[in-house]
């Protein structure tokens, strides 16, 4: 199974993410993790997306495509079972391209999930987040705390907020998204594999839903 998971930041994409792919045995490729590594250890890539980054504004489709399938064809060598994209793609042009890829490689996409999630939910969610340092576990001041205040449940070091949580951030992040990623809702309606999961509640309930949305999907 293949999927595709759409919605603003902040509509718990990567957190659902990460359950279900260990529940279905899935590889969770977040664009965003993967381009923050890139940026921690100092490439190329990760050189020319760190400003970028900072002002949550969109990398350039033609890195992040290169880098998104260069991923998945480590995976395909490695014979998973699928994949849960994150934050990938976040444009008409990424959308296309990764199509084209998917044909070329006999590969394709099972569902495009779409975390329905309201402004409000997504500004609060976005302001609360904290992260671990190591390895980029989610947390939420409020929704989702560690076990001690500010520390990493795994790693007990200091949780960190992300650059682009600041307020101003969020908001040219959520311009984007309105702008170049939102349109991706129609695309994968049109291809016929769009579902939509209700993105508001809290975690354990959205979870239900998306469970259920691929219960009998292997
Ligand atoms: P995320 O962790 O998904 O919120 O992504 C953090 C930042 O990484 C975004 O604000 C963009 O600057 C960059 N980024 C992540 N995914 C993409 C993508 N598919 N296309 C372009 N930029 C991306």
């Amino acid at each position: 199974m293949n999927l595709v998971f759409l919605g603003p930041p902040g509509a718990g994409k990567g957190t659902h993410a990460e359950i279900l792919s260990k529940e279905k045995r899935l590889v969770h490729l977040a664009a965003g993790d993967i381009l923050r590594r890139n940026v921690k250890e100092g490439t190329e890539l990760g050189n020319q997306a760190k400003s970028i980054m900072a002002r949550g504004e969109l990398v350039p489709d033609a890195l992040v495509n290169d880098m998104m399938f260069a991923e998945i064809r480590s995976l395909k060598a490695k014979g998973s079972e699928g994949f849960i994209l994150d934050g990938y793609p976040r444009t008409i042009g990424q959308a296309e391209e990764l199509d084209r890829f998917l044909t070329r490689e006999k590969m394709s996409l099972t569902a495009a999930v779409n975390f329905d999630a309201s402004e409000a939910v997504v500004i609060e969610r976005l302001s609360g987040r904290r992260i671990c340092a190591v390895d980029g576990k989610i947390y939420h001041v409020r929704n989702m705390p560690p076990k001690t205040e500010g520390i990493c449940d795994c790693h007990g070091q200091p949780l960190l907020t992300r650059k682009d949580d600041q307020p101003e951030t969020i908001k040219t992040r959520l311009a984007v998204y309105h702008e170049s990623t939102k349109p991706l809702i129609d695309f994968y309606f049109r291809k016929g594999i769009l579902r939509h999961v209700a993105a508001d509640g809290d975690a354990p309930s959205v979870q239900k839903m998306l469970e259920k949305l691929f219960e009998n999907t292997r």
